[in-house]
């Protein structure tokens, strides 16, 4: 693993068997791009059933933005694995360490929306964190249905 790889895998927090495996970094648009992938062979726990150390079955694409690096703006994309559990049956993707189910955002990224929209409107943390149009700002800690039942509580439109 190159060095800035493991610089960044540890500033994003990730631990075995996640780690940053490409970074693309464009000056122009102010833009740092992060890979992550997990190890091959790697097995995970059903998150239907909690049925541990299940084999991947197939893995889907995703992105989420994340905190700013150096007043760029930072996105992590990764294949999420899913697995299909021996014991319960059910094909499901497993959960990132560094996200909410469903959510396009880090989970950093939306603790810095949760304390900037105490202090500023919603409009100006939309154009601060360069997300487009947000038109809600929520806790999901305080407001609605729980952590994992709550979807994006803020909506940027880009
Ligand atoms: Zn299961």
């Amino acid at each position: 693993m190159a060095t800035e790889h493991a610089l960044f895998t540890a500033a994003l927090g990730l631990s075995a068997p996640w780690k940053v495996s490409d970074i693309r970094f464009d000056a122009q648009a102010k833009r740092i791009d992060f890979d992550i992938t997990f190890t091959s062979g790697s097995r995970f726990a059903c998150p239907a059933c909690g049925a541990e150390a299940q084999a991947v079955h197939d893995t889907r694409q995703r992105s989420w933005q994340h905190l700013h690096f150096f007043e760029h703006q930072a996105y992590i994309h990764a294949a999420v694995p899913r697995v299909r559990c021996q014991d319960c049956g059910k094909t499901t993707q497993v959960e990132v360490p560094w996200a909410r189910p469903g959510s396009g955002f880090s989970q950093l990224f939306e603790a810095m929306v949760i304390t900037l929209c105490q202090q500023m409107s919603v409009q100006k943390v939309a154009n601060y964190l360069g997300v487009g149009d947000v038109v809600g700002c929520q806790n999901p800690y305080i407001f609605g249905g729980g952590f994992k039942n709550t979807h994006n509580y803020w909506v940027a439109k880009s």
